[in-house]
């Protein structure tokens, strides 16, 4: 059964009645699956007064409860995985295989968050007098308003549930309304696991007219948004205008550096396996692959034959590696990056046209000979294409790899522990994958620096943006 989609303010489920609506797709079939509701301001305004009266309770609750609500929705999301991962593949598109990988990464997030909200500890500051005593203690910000897209739409947004609820925050969420079913499964496992009401609240709409509602308002203290750095811009500057916290997990465009010395055929399989991830539709994604001209034609040549073997089809089927682009706006971006390297001289070696089915469907698609000033060298893909060009050192390796705005994944791949350490140092990256894709885990700060964005998740800073610092002094 597809999930019920409503709103969810104040712990009540809410049906749309007269208030409009859109249709959610399968980008596979394009058939219409369900209606989403859309929030009035009615509503708005009653999912703040909720979030804010729930927070008076929800801050004196102790670590220790707000951990076995956490603990409580971990165990559901694994006894549930199935049905989850099957409506995030009917609204998003990604294989079957590929849904239930992210819906168990979310029940391991939500586990740590419930571990590590009872170490969020002060500290005692030794004074100047012994009659004094000098004390820190992190407080909850208050009432947090989120933003999370449809790429990973359970794993996006129970981050930010799991660090603002662990943190002691009430929530606004606003999901994607494009693959709404992940963001409803949140709310009925947080409710089903005895979540007070108000603590966390669902909302749907034209997104920036709720982002622009919810971040106006005096009573949201904290923004936390993940998606395009354009979008990511206007919020934190709206955010800024009203002196608000942010946390922003904006795109990328990951270089990968490619050494000669480096196992090649792995390197150009795992990579091309990686490339097709979700469509390549991750913020992580490798995506401008700089190979050393010792390497190049192996890599290249290994690379292709790799997404040449992949199945693409709808996520249902059995043995997809992967599905369809997520919506038509995707396929229309994919085939504009191919029109502008075509026209600069660049080869496609594989794929390069939407495919004639239906549904919203790319190729993997491989580019090489491309210029640096190509689009697909210089802004996101968000896609399946690969493009691969040549460098000579390490060092031209280098000024290319952080000649964009983008800070957020990095790849490396050598034999030598001498470019590792020397690259992983000089690279403008919030995070460094060295000779394995190993990023994106609980226990790991996930985040990006320059335009890529503010803050991390995960890890055991996971709770800084949620967290406020209160010296108190006391004689
Ligand atoms: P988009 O920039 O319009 O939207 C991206 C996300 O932001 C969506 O979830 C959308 O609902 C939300 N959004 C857009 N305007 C908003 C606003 N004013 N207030 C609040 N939320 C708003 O583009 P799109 O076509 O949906 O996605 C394409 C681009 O978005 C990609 O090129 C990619 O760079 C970026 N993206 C990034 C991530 C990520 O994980 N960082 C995820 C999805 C999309």
């Amino acid at each position: 059964m597809y999930e019920k989609l409503s709103l969810y303010i104040d712990g009540e489920f809410i049906d749309g009645g007269p208030r409009s609506s859109q249709n959610v797709l399968n980008p596979s079939t394009l058939e219409t699956i369900a209606h989403l509701p859309h929030a009035d301001e009615v509503d708005l305004d009653r999912a703040i007064a909720a979030a804010h009266r729930a927070f008076e309770s929800w801050r004196q609750t102790s670590a220790m409860d707000r951990a076995t609500i956490l603990r409580n929705v971990g165990a559901r999301i694994r006894d549930e995985v199935d049905v989850i991962a099957r409506n995030i593949t009917l609204d998003q598109g990604k294989p079957l295989a590929e849904a239930k990988a992210e819906v168990l990464a979310c029940a391991d997030h939500v586990d740590w968050h419930a571990e590590e909200c009872r170490r969020i500890y002060g500290r005692v500051i030794p004074a100047r007098h012994s009659s004094i005593r000098q004390i820190v203690v992190h407080e909850p910000v208050g009432v947090c308003a989120a933003f999370t897209p449809w790429n990973f739409p359970f794993n996006q947004a129970i981050r930010k549930v799991a660090a603002a609820l662990g943190a002691g925050c009430t929530l606004i969420l606003k999901g994607p309304e494009e693959s709404p079913s992940a963001i409803m499964a949140i709310a009925r496992l947080f409710h089903d696991a005895g979540l007070p009401k108000g603590c966390l609240n669902i909302v749907w709409g034209k997104p920036a007219e709720i982002s622009h509602r919810l971040i106006t308002s005096p009573i949201v203290r904290k923004i936390s948004f993940t998606g395009s750095v354009e979008v990511g811009k206007q919020l934190a500057a709206l955010a800024g205008s009203h002196m608000k916290r942010v946390t922003m997990e904006l795109g990328g465009h990951a270089p990968v550096l490619v050494f000669d010395d480096s196992d090649v055929p792995r390197a150009a399989k795992m990579l091309a396996k990686l490339k097709v991830l979700n469509a390549g539709q991750v913020c992580v994604s490798p995506t401008r692959f700089f190979v050393q001209e010792g390497a190049y034609d192996e890599f290249v040549s290994i690379f292709r034959d790799t997404l040449a073997s992949v199945k693409v089809d709808d996520g249902l089927q059995a043995n997809v590696n992967m599905g369809p682009v997520a919506n038509e706006r995707r396929v229309a971006a994919m085939s504009a990056f191919v029109e502008d390297a075509r026209r600069l001289g660049g080869k496609v070696l594989f794929g390069g046209e939407p495919l004639q089915r239906t549904g919203h469907f790319f190729p993997p698609t491989l580019i090489t000979d491309l210029p640096d000033s190509a689009k697909l060298m210089r802004e996101e893909p968000f896609g399946p294409i690969a493009p691969i060009v040549r460098f000579k050192d390490v060092d031209e390796g280098i000024r290319r790899a952080n000649s964009l705005p983008f800070g957020l994944a990095s790849y490396v791949f050598t034999g030598s522990l001498h470019t590792a350490t020397y690259v992983s140092n000089a690279i403008e990256a919030g995070m460094v994958n060295i000779n394995h894709f190993g990023i994106s885990l609980p226990e790991t700060p996930f985040g990006g620096i320059k335009d890529s964005g503010i803050g991390v998740e995960g890890g055991s800073e996971t709770f800084d943006g949620y967290v406020s610092a209160k010296f108190i002094t006391q004689r």
